[in-house]
C-alpha cells in the first residue's frame, strides 16, 4: 500500500499533529475520549505539501477521499448532495501549529438548488435550509472562487448584498430574515458570482468538495498565512491538513447555537470558564463580530442541560490535556457537539497565573509550568498602566467617553489610524510612531498593520473576535465590541457617542485605551510601570498587595532552580545595577565605561584628554577623570556586593566625544587654552571614514596606554576600598575589540601591572580577572592564542554580527526591511543571533578558547543575551552566562530554564 493520506477521526490521536494538524489530531483525540464530536476524516499535511510542490493531488488521494466519504455517508445514513436528505460537511484547515483565522474554511458544503429543498423538507425548516445555503454560497464564493473586496474601502460583496436585503426587509439582524428573503439572497449571491467570475456556482457536490479542499491547500500560501508564519517562526514546508466533517447546525432554531470558549480566562488567567455564544447562529458568526455574542454564563439560562454538559466536558478536557483549552462547540437542538479543542493562546499575565495555579492544583510540575510560558510573555507583567492621577483627571474632565469588552490588558495611547495598511506604512516611516488601530472589526489580512499599532479598538466583536485573539498573542492592548463607535472609513473619522454628545475623532488624533478596564479616553494619557515594577523598583506597592507580583516571584523561582547558566546584566550606573538585581541579575556582564564619560562635567575633561598634544597633556586630563571614575566604580561595587562585575575599558572611537556645537567648542577652547580653529582642525584630523572599524577598542589602549592605565587604577582602587569595607568584590577587567594574540598580551600586561601596583600600595588582598570581548571573526579563529592571556571571553555579538556579515549596525535600515520581506535574512540578525554564521564562529571560539584554558569563563553581552532563542543557543554551546539589559533579565532567566529543560527532550 502507498502512503496513507486520509485518516478517519477514529484512527488518529493528539500526538499525530505533524500528520493530521492540530485540529485533526485533537478531533481524533476527543473522538477517542468519547466526547461528542461529529464524525469526519482528515487529509494529511503531507498531501498538502505534495500539492504545493506539484499542483495536483498525490497519487491515490482522490480514491482515498472517495472511500472515506463513503464511510462517512454510511455512518451518517445520508449522502452528499442527496436531493431528499443531504449530508452536509465542513471543510476546515488545520496546520501543525495553530494559526488562528489565517487559512480558510467552508461550511455547509453539499448544498445545491435541489438538496436545499431536501434539507428544507426533511427538517421542516426552509428558513434554516436557505440560511445554510446563503452562507455556503458566500463562503464558497469567497474562499474557493476568490470573490473578495477589490479595494480597502470596499466591503465584502456578499455582506453588502446581505445588508441591502436586511434594509429592504426592515430588519436589523440576519436571523430576522425569512426563508424567502434568504432564498432570494442565494439568487443574488449566485448572480454576483456569475457577474464577477463569469462562471456558474457549481451544483455538483463532489466538485464543490474538491474545490474546497484545494482552496484550503492553497490558503497555506496566502499572504496572511505567510506573514503569520514569518512572525511566528513556522516553517513554510509544513503544509496544512484538511478536515472534512459532518455538519451540525447551530442555526436550526432557538434551541440551537454556537460558541467558543476557554477553560480559564485567557486575558487574566482566573480559573473560570470564559467564552461567548450566539443562539441560532453558525460557526463564524461568533468570531466575525457581526452580532455581538453573549457571555457563556448566560447559556445556563438559555439551555441549562447543554451548559452543564459543556462544563462537564470542560473539566474532562483540562484534566486530560493538563493545560488551558480553547474550544469550539455547536448545539443542535439542545445536543452539544465539540468541534475543536487546543491549548489556548493567552496573555503573558494569564500564562504565568495559569502555570502557577495548575502547579498548586497538582495538575502539572514546576518544570511543566516553566516550559509553558513564552519568555517574551513576561513583558506583560512588566507592562505599563495609566498614571492613575492622570487617568482620574481625564475621568473628571469627561474624557472617558466609551467602554467596551476588555480583550488585551495594559494601557496604550496613540494616534488613530483606520486602516492596517496605513499603520504598517506609518510605522515603517517612523518607528517611534504610537498608533491606535480603530476599526469595525479586524480580519487576518490586517495582521501586519496590527503589529505596528500599540493597541486595537473595534466597534464589533467579542472577547474571542479576531482583534482580541491577535491582541493576546501579540501582547497588544485591546478593546472590542465598543458599540459607541460610529466609523466613517471614507471620511477617516470616528464619531463616538457619549451621553448626549458626539465626539469626532479624526485620523491622527490621540486616543487612549485601558485594556484592563475596557475604557476609552479622548487624548493622550501618561502611562506608568506595571505592578511588578512598582513593587520591585518604585517601592510604591507592597509585595503582599500584588498577586501578579507573587506569581511572578514563585514562577521565576522555579526557573532559577532549573537553569544551568547565570544571568548577568548590562549596567553602567548604580541605579541600573539596583534595578537589575531586583529583576534577578547575578552580576554585571558589561559596564560600558564610556557612558560615564558623558556624565556631569566629565565630558570637558574627556575632551581635554583627547585634544591634548602629548602624553603629559593627556595625563593632566586623566588625573581629573580618575577620581570621578573611581567614585562611579565604588557606587557600582557597593550595589553589586559579591557578585562579579565586568568593566570594559574604553571602546568607542574618540571623535564620538568631541565637541561639535559652537558653544561646546568654545567651552573646550577655554578649558584647554586652545583656539577655536585649533579645535576644529583636531576635529577634522580625528574624523574617520569608518569609525566603527577605526581607532577604537584596544587600539586606543595600545596607542594611548595612559587611558587604560587610569581606568584600571580607578577600578582597582575602588575595588580595594569596597573590599576594605568588608565586601568581597569581584572585578573583571575587559579589553574590547581584540583580534590578535599580541593585542591581548600587551593590554593584559599593562592592566596587570597597573592593578598590581595599586593592590600592593593599598595592602589589600584582592582577586581580579582580565579577559576580553570576542567581537571580531579573527578573534574567534585565534581564540586559542588569545586565551593564553585572557581569563574570560565575553561575546560582543553586536560587533561580531556587524563584522561577520559585513553590515553596519547603524545603517541597516536601507535594506534590512527588503531583506526580511524577501526572506534573504529570516530575521534581523542584530535582534536574534545568526546561529549558522555568527553562532558557528562562537562555537569555534568556545572550543579553541577551552583548548588552551579549560576553565575559561564564557559569556555574552551583545543584545542577543536577552533574546530567548539566542539565550537557548548560548546555553547549548556551553556559555557560563548571558548578560542583558535589566528589564530583560526575567526573560533571560526563563529562557535559560527552558533551554535546560529542552536538553532532556
Ligand atoms: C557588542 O559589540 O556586542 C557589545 C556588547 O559592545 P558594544 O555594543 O558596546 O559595541
Ligand atoms: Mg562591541
Amino acid at each position: 500500500m502507498g502512503t496513507k493520506h486520509v485518516y478517519d477521526f477514529e484512527e488518529g490521536n493528539k500526538d499525530m499533529k505533524n500528520v493530521l494538524g492540530g485540529k485533526g489530531a485533537n478531533l481524533a483525540e476527543m473522538t477517542g475520549m468519547g466526547i461528542p464530536v461529529p464524525p469526519g476524516f482528515t487529509i494529511t499535511t503531507e498531501a498538502c505539501v505534495y500539492y504545493s510542490k506539484n499542483g495536483e493531488y498525490p497519487p491515490g488521494l482522490a480514491e482515498e477521499i472517495e472511500e472515506h466519504l463513503a464511510t462517512l455517508e454510511k455512518k451518517m445514513g445520508k449522502k452528499l448532495g442527496d436531493s431528499e436528505d443531504p449530508l452536509l460537511v465542513s471543510v476546515r484547515s488545520g496546520a501543525r501549529a495553530s494559526m488562528p483565522g489565517m487559512m480558510d474554511t467552508v461550511l455547509n458544503l453539499g448544498l445545491n438548488d435541489k438538496s436545499v429543498e431536501g434539507l428544507a423538507a426533511k427538517t421542516g425548516n426552509p428558513r434554516f435550509a436557505y440560511d445554510s445555503y446563503r452562507r455556503f454560497a458566500a463562503m464558497y464564493g469567497d474562499v474557493v472562487l476568490g470573490l473578495k473586496p477589490e479595494s480597502k474601502e470596499e466591503r465584502d460583496p456578499f455582506d453588502v448584498l446581505l445588508d441591502a436585503k436586511k434594509e429592504a426587509a426592515g430588519v436589523e439582524l440576519d436571523n430576522e430574515l425569512t426563508a424567502d428573503d434568504l432564498k432570494d439572497l442565494v439568487g443574488q449571491f449566485k448572480a454576483e458570482i456569475k457577474r464577477r467570475k463569469g462562471t456558474d456556482f457549481t451544483q455538483d457536490p463532489k466538485e464543490q468538495l474538491k474545490g474546497a479542499i484545494l482552496a484550503v491547500f492553497d490558503s497555506w500560501d496566502n499572504d496572511r498565512a505567510v506573514t503569520y508564519r514569518r512572525m511566528n517562526n513556522i516553517p513554510s514546508d509544513w503544509g496544512t491538513a484538511v478536515n472534512v466533517q459532518a455538519m451540525v447546525f447551530g442555526n436550526i432554531g432557538e434551541t440551537s447555537g454556537t460558541g467558543v470558549g476557554f477553560t480559564r480566562n485567557p486575558a487574566a488567567g482566573e480559573n473560570l470558564v470564559f467564552g461567548e455564544f450566539l443562539m441560532n447562529a453558525q460557526g463564524e458568526d461568533v468570531v466575525a463580530g457581526i452580532r455581538t455574542p453573549l457571555p457563556l454564563e448566560q447559556l445556563h439560562d438559555e439551555l441549562p442541560e447543554a451548559y452543564d454538559e459543556l462544563m462537564r466536558i470542560r473539566n474532562v478536557l483540562e484534566e486530560h490535556y493538563r493545560d488551558m483549552q480553547d474550544f469550539e462547540f455547536t448545539i443542535q437542538e439542545k445536543k452539544l457537539w465539540m468541534l475543536q479543542t487546543r491549548n489556548g493562546k493567552r496573555t503573558g499575565f494569564a500564562a504565568v497565573k495559569i502555570a502557577v495555579d495548575m502547579e498548586k492544583e497538582g495538575l502539572i510540575t514546576p518544570e511543566e509550568a516553566v516550559s509553558r510560558v513564552e519568555p517574551e510573555g513576561l513583558n506583560d507583567l512588566l507592562r505599563p498602566v495609566f498614571n492613575p492621577v492622570e487617568k482620574a483627571k481625564a475621568g473628571k474632565e469627561g474624557r472617558m467617553i466609551a467602554t467596551g469588552t476588555k480583550a488585551g490588558p495594559g494601557a496604550a495611547t496613540g494616534q488613530v489610524v483606520f486602516f492596517a495598511e496605513d499603520a504598517h506604512e506609518r510605522k515603517t516611516e517612523d518607528p517611534s510612531a504610537q498608533l491606535l488601530l480603530v476599526r469595525h472589526e479586524t480580519s487576518p489580512e490586517d495582521i501586519k498593520g496590527m503589529a505596528a499599532a500599540e493597541g486595537f479598538l473595534t466597534q464589533f466583536g467579542g472577547a474571542t473576535s479576531h482583534a482580541a485573539l491577535v491582541a493576546r498573542q501579540m501582547g497588544k492592548v485591546c478593546i472590542v465590541g465598543c458599540a459607541a463607535l460610529d466609523l466613517d472609513y471614507e471620511a477617516r473619522i470616528v464619531r463616538i457617542k457619549s451621553d448626549s454628545k458626539v465626539h469626532e475623532v479624526k485620523e491622527g488624533d490621540w486616543l487612549s485605551i485601558d485594556g484592563t478596564a475596557g475604557e476609552v479616553y479622548l487624548g493622550k494619557i501618561e502611562t506608568l510601570p506595571s505592578e511588578v515594577e512598582q513593587v520591585l523598583l518604585q517601592n510604591t506597592l507592597k509585595p503582599g498587595d500584588s498577586e501578579v507580583f507573587q506569581d511572578f516571584v514563585t514562577f521565576l523561582g522555579w526557573a532559577d532552580n532549573i537553569r544551568k547558566i547565570n544571568i548577568r546584566t548590562n549596567a553602567d550606573t548604580p541605579g541600573q545595577s539596583e534595578q537589575a538585581i531586583a529583576f534577578g541579575a547575578e552580576g554585571i556582564g558589561l559596564c560600558r565605561t564610556e557612558h560615564m564619560f558623558f556624565g556631569g562635567d566629565r565630558i570637558l575633561a574627556v575632551r581635554q584628554m583627547i585634544l591634548a598634544q602629548d602624553e603629559a597633556g593627556r595625563r593632566v586630563a586623566l588625573d581629573k577623570l580618575f577620581p570621578m571614575q573611581k567614585e562611579d566604580f565604588i557606587g557600582i561595587f557597593r550595589v553589586m556586593g559579591e557578585r562579579p562585575v565586568t568593566i570594559r575599558l574604553l571602546d568607542p572611537p574618540l571623535h564620538e566625544f568631541l565637541p561639535h556645537t559652537e558653544q561646546d567648542i568654545l567651552a573646550v577652547a577655554n578649558e584647554c587654552s586652545m583656539s577655536v580653529s585649533d579645535i576644529e582642525e583636531r576635529n577634522r584630523r580625528l574624523k574617520e571614514a569608518n569609525p566603527m572599524l577605526g581607532h577604537r577598542g584596544c587600539r586606543l589602549g595600545i596607542t594611548y596606554p595612559e587611558i587604560y592605565e587610569m581606568q584600571v587604577k580607578a577600578v582597582i582602587e575602588a575595588a580595594c576600598q569596597v573590599k576594605s569595607e568588608g565586601i568581597d568584590v569581584k572585578p573583571e577587567i575587559m579589553i574590547p575589540l581584540v583580534g590578535s594574540a599580541r593585542e591581548m598580551q600587551v593590554t593584559r600586561e599593562m592592566a596587570v601591572s597597573a592593578a598590581d601596583e595599586v593592590i600592593a600600595s593599598k595592602g589589600v588582598k584582592l582577586a581580579y580577572m582580565v579577559g576580553t570581548m570576542i567581537e571580531l571573526p579573527r578573534a574567534c579563529v585565534v581564540a586559542d592564542q588569545i586565551a593564553e592571556n585572557a581569563e574570560f571571553f565575553s561575546f560582543g555579538t553586536n560587533d561580531l554580527t556587524q563584522t561577520t556579515f559585513g553590515i553596519s549596525r547603524d545603517d541597516v535600515r536601507g535594506f534590512l526591511p527588503t531583506y526580511i520581506e524577501k526572506d534573504i535574512y529570516e530575521v534581523d540578525p542584530f535582534q536574534r543571533l545568526d546561529q549558522e554564521g555568527v553562532g558557528d564562529l562562537m562555537k569555534l571560539a568556545v572550543e579553541r578558547g577551552r583548548s588552551t584554558r579549560e576553565n575559561i569563563k564564557l559569556g555574552i553581552c551583545g543584545e542577543h543575551g536577552g533574546e530567548p532563542i539566542s539565550v537557548k543557543f548560548c546555553h547549548r554551546i556551553g556559555l557560563n552566562y548571558v548578560s542583558c539589559s535589566p528589564f530583560r533579565v526575567p526573560i533571560a532567566r526563563l529562557a535559560a530554564a527552558q533551554a535546560a529543560l529542552e536538553d532532556n527532550q
